[in-house]
């Protein structure tokens, strides 16, 4: 009963047989066009591309009614690419010079366009390339008169199986239809895996020769919580896992039923449950009375999923748009923390050796001033409609925050001075992610007026493990006694100097660390909306001097194995109190 683990791109749980999309042709083929037939395949190359422009039409406006105008942007851009005359006529030139066939040319085309991405580096520039061909892509599959999908070609429920999850496939998928997506490429930021979040599919990607193990139809299993496919599995494994979904179901269901109560425990200590959102269609996937605002709203995804850097006005109506939404409920706007693994398709960013520890976060945009100063202006914008506060992402100096209140400062008065209304008191915080600022944090907290603790990062840069190094991910631990100590640490520095802590990495969605976190004197937590209905449930049914016990026994643990040990007896005690398995 093998196994592939990949990388979780949309939780949830799937078991069915596979339906393998072939979303490429495996060769082109070629011939020799006489002279009097150019004229033919020159007229065939005008129809294939009327036909695709008008596909690329419907589905654009199928996307910009089911799922916004912003998901829609993809396929206006593949449509003017379309229109682009000098690739048109550069294929043209082909079929009159080499009296090639025209799915041949344009062939040739998309080699070239790879070609000339080939000598850059990065992942994202690869994407980009992707994204630049796709259209011409469709252009050669309707010339070679092939369903580029083939989503329709199964019957019933299926799990799809790809090569790659480009947003057509995605887009176009009967969702219904579908339980889960399975793709051999692909990270979590890719297009297709964000589209795929927003639609709550289960999706798995970074299967390396996935395809070549599966068969068409093939039973499997598939497991989006924590990225593992099992092919062909056996009766008990089936019934084992088809009792944990409909423990899930029931488990939902309860917790659904009280999502809307207050996140105040039993003793009457209120805890933040807060959400983090990737993008605006997260908006859509939770009840706004289930969350107490918005702890952390990742902004470089609003502009990853673009062509371009967006316009001050454009983020302003981000912005604004998520404020509007939470009805008076605060929205944290990190600012853009691109680097590392995070890279946007039309910023060119250097080629580092090592990443995580370059140019990322609020290093880039304290060069890049102009980022900085349209975003923070957009930001305070907004902050006229609703509170909006700012979190500064990588910041390791005092320095760092001094330079950004200068240009928050600046951006404030410039806005004022032109007459938009800006709110009296925006917020500032930072993230604590980097080491050194856990070592100054009680100067760093002289200068701001909140943190938001990311684990994700802190726990990479204190255990000095890659936290996407698949070599070194079981020594990445979040539960690791230096990064409990210096999380009581931090909660310590703030209480001792009056400012409210946060925790936004991936630990705060876990109930039980969230309650330590209590415990320890954290004012909120922020987790992606699935898990806001179990972080409320859990504080409601734990008291304080509970949390506080939880959190003292933590801090006493010497070794990872005590703190998970301590972690799991908690999770028992959620698990009577819930009354269903699996919180
Ligand atoms: C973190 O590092 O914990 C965090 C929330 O930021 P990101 O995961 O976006 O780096
Ligand atoms: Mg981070």
């Amino acid at each position: 009963m093998p196994e592939v683990k990949g990388i979780p791109v949309a939780p949830g749980l799937a078991f069915g047989r596979v339906h393998i999309v072939r979303s490429r042709p495996d060769s082109v083929p070629l011939w020799t066009v006489p002279g009097e037939a150019v004229q033919g395949e020159i007229d065939r190359l005008g129809a294939a591309l009327d036909a695709v422009r008008d596909q690329l039409g419907r589905q654009q406006e199928i996307v910009r009614r089911t799922t916004g105008e912003q998901d829609a942007a993809i396929f206006a851009v593949h449509r003017a690419i379309l229109e682009d005359p000098t690739a048109v006529a550069q294929v043209e030139r082909r079929l009159r010079e080499e009296r090639v066939n025209a799915e041949w040319a344009v062939q040739a085309l998309i080699d070239s366009l790879h070609k000339q991405m080939s000598g850059l580096d990065g992942d994202s520039v690869r994407r980009y390339a992707e994204d630049v061909s796709e259209p011409w892509v469709l252009v050669r599959d309707q010339l070679l008169d092939r369903d580029a999908e083939q989503v329709s070609a199964g019957q019933g429920k299926v799990v799809l199986a790809a090569a790659e999850l480009t947003p057509q496939v995605v887009t176009f998928l009967e969702r219904e239809r579908v339980l889960a997506i399975l793709t051999e490429a692909g990270g979590r930021f890719s297009h297709g895996a964000v589209l795929a979040r927003s639609f709550g599919i289960p999706c798995v990607v970074g299967l390396p020769n996935l395809l070549a193990r599966l068969e068409q139809d093939m039973q499997v299993l598939v497991d989006g919580d924590v990225g593992l496919v099992t092919l062909r599995p056996g009766v008990e494994t089936v019934d084992e896992f088809l009792e944990r979904q409909q423990q899930r179901r029931a488990r939902k269901l309860a917790l659904d039923a009280v999502s809307g109560e207050p996140a105040v425990t039993p003793d009457g200590h209120a805890m933040a449950i807060q959400v983090n959102l990737e993008s605006i269609r997260d908006l859509g996937t939770f009840p706004v009375q289930t969350c107490d605002g918005v702890g952390l709203l990742r902004t470089e995804f609003l502009y990853m999923e673009r062509s371009q850097f967006p316009s001050e006005e454009d983020q302003y109506r981000l912005y604004r748009r998520v404020v509007d939404h939470m009805e008076g409920r605060p929205v944290v706007v990190r600012v853009l923390d691109i680097g590392g693994d995070k890279q946007l398709p039309y910023f060119q960013m250097p080629a580092e050796n090592n990443p995580a520890l370059g140019w990322r976060g609020i290093r880039v945009t304290l060069e890049w001033q102009d980022l900085l100063r349209v975003q923070l202006r957009a930001a305070l914008r907004a902050s006229a409609h609703g509170e909006v506060r700012l979190l500064v992402p990588m910041v390791g100096s005092l320095e760092q925050v001094r330079r950004v209140r200068e240009v928050l400062e600046s951006v404030r008065s410039q806005l004022v001075e032109q007459g938009y209304e800006v709110a009296d008191r925006v917020l500032l915080g930072i993230m604590i992610e980097v080491p050194s600022a856990v070592v100054v944090l009680p100067d760093l907290l002289e200068l701001v007026d909140f943190v938001s603790v990311g684990t994700n990062d802190l726990v990479q840069y204190l255990l000095a493990v890659d936290r996407d190094n698949a070599f070194v991910s079981g020594l990445y631990d979040p539960h690791h006694p230096a990064v409990v100590r210096v999380l009581q640490q931090i909660a310590t520095a703030c209480a001792a100097a009056g400012v409210p802590c946060s925790v936004c990495g991936e630990l705060a969605g876990d109930p039980a660390a969230a309650l330590s976190l209590l415990g320890m004197g954290y004012a909120s937590v922020s987790a992606a909306p699935n898990f806001l209905p179990e972080l409320r449930f859990v504080v409601r049914n734990t008291t304080l001097a509970e949390a506080q016990q939880l959190a003292q026994d933590l801090q006493r643990a010497r070794t990872s194995r005590e703190v998970h040990m301590r972690l799991a007896a908690e999770r028992r005690r959620l698990h009577r109190a819930v009354g269903v398995e699996g919180v």
